[in-house]
């Protein structure tokens, strides 16, 4: 089906993101794979080809462009070529709209050109060993003294962990309420604050997830986001769009799934014949497809009723759980259709498995989904 959400310039912007990624992101894929990270030198490529943080106002030297079909657009070309790691959509659409949203005019001043720039590189650090779902459960705390937060704890599976120079972590502030976080600001180097191991995960090889300690970290009054103890509520009002970031990625992920294997089924061939002629790959491949096309005109949608305010969280949480249980649903087939070659991580197809895998796990699993949605319909 034709996407009609997009206009011309949407177009233009797309065909010069995709060069940049032919030039500066593809021939490196493997290389980030084998390292662990993406290197540095791309964040600021990036930044200076002015696709980090387009929202960003002229001021701080960005596009003040608040249109979220340019984020669709980053987050479908980067699942596309299958590049996990390059989390620009964690920067630009997740983190620097924390800082936008509830930073004062100083730390914008601060931090944002260097988060256009791609000199700085953000990261969110809201799970703990102990807490993920259940955020209200987290240890991590802060005690305020004089001009400081002394901020205590640990935070795990944190993607950007190790390139991350602008952490936003979001840490206990009152022992007496739960819901009483606050969200603030640690950067590299400040004395306390130790990077753990990057973690070893089935998937995303070259995405730099970490475990991040603080000990004793000082924390200026100056880095809190917004106002002490109302954390979980800015966590709450950014969920939304970070779902609906992740449903861009996760349908454009069994796009590209099924194209691949489009192409294999059409050059594969058993008993005589390619596999696209037998009928359970045709019929297996409608469905697939079927199902893809819907998800996208509902990904489409939201993204719209995003650009006007109108997205429900709720909503969202629908987006989120559709595509990326679609997408698992999608990989999986896929696999089985290329055969033993599926398996082989020379095939693009493996990797797609991989990753795909924790779409339904992270920014909320599908069961979190499933609650918020329930809810919002009167079934709690
Ligand atoms: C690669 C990767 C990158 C990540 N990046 C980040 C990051 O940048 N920043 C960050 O803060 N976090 C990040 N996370 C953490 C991620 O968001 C959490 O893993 C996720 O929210 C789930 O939390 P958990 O792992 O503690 O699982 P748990 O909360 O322990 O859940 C375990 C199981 O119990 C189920 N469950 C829990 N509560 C309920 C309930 N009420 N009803 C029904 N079922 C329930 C869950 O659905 C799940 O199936 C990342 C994780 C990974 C693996």
């Amino acid at each position: 089906m034709e996407r009609q959400h997009f206009e011309q310039e949407h177009t233009i912007f797309r065909d010069s993101f995709k060069a940049f990624l032919t030039r500066e992101v593809i021939p490196f894929q493997t290389q980030w794979e084998h390292d662990g990270m993406v290197s540095r030198e791309v964040w600021r490529k990036a930044g200076d080809a002015g696709y980090l943080v387009p929202f960003a106002d002229p001021q701080y030297g960005g596009a003040g462009c608040r249109d979220f079909r340019y984020d669709q657009i980053i987050s479908e070309e980067l699942a596309y070529i299958n590049e996990a790691g390059f989390m620009m959509p964690l920067h630009s659409t997740l983190c620097a709209p924390y800082i936008d949203t509830f930073g004062n005019e100083a730390q914008k001043q601060r931090w944002m050109p260097s988060l256009v720039s791609g000199e700085r590189i953000l990261a969110v650090a809201m799970t703990e060993p102990h807490a993920g779902s259940d955020l209200a459960g987290m240890r991590t705390q802060a005690i305020e003294q004089d001009d400081v937060w002394i901020l205590n704890g640990s935070k795990t599976f944190i993607s950007n962990g190790i390139l991350a120079d602008l952490v936003i972590v979001a840490a206990k502030t009152d022992p007496t309420n739960p819901h009483s976080m606050t969200l603030m600001v640690v950067e590299e180097g400040m004395p306390g604050f130790v990077r753990g191991q990057r973690l070893k995960k089935m998937g995303m090889h070259s995405q730099d997830t970490a475990e991040l300690f603080f000990d004793n970290v000082r924390v200026p009054k100056t880095n809190i986001l917004g106002v002490p103890g109302q954390g979980f509520y800015y966590l709450m009002q950014m969920l939304g769009r970070e779902r609906l970031a992740l449903a861009c990625s996760a349908i454009a992920g069994a796009q590209a799934a099924w194209q691949t294997t489009r192409e294999y089924v059409l050059e594969r061939k058993a008993f005589g014949r390619e596999i696209a002629k037998f009928q359970n790959t045709r019929f297996k491949m409608a469905e697939m497809k079927t199902e893809i096309d819907v998800g996208q005109v509902f990904v489409d949608r939201c993204v719209m009723d995003h650009n006007t305010g109108r997205l429900r969280d709720d909503i969202a949480a629908e987006a989120k759980l559709f595509t990326t249980e679609l997408l698992g649903r999608v990989v999986d087939q896929c696999v089985q259709l290329h055969g033993g070659w599926g398996y082989m991580m020379e095939y693009p197809i493996s990797k797609m498995y991989l990753n795909a895998r924790i779409q339904r796990i992270f920014a909320g699993t599908s069961e979190i989904m499933k609650e918020i949605i329930g809810r919002a319909n009167g079934l709690a």
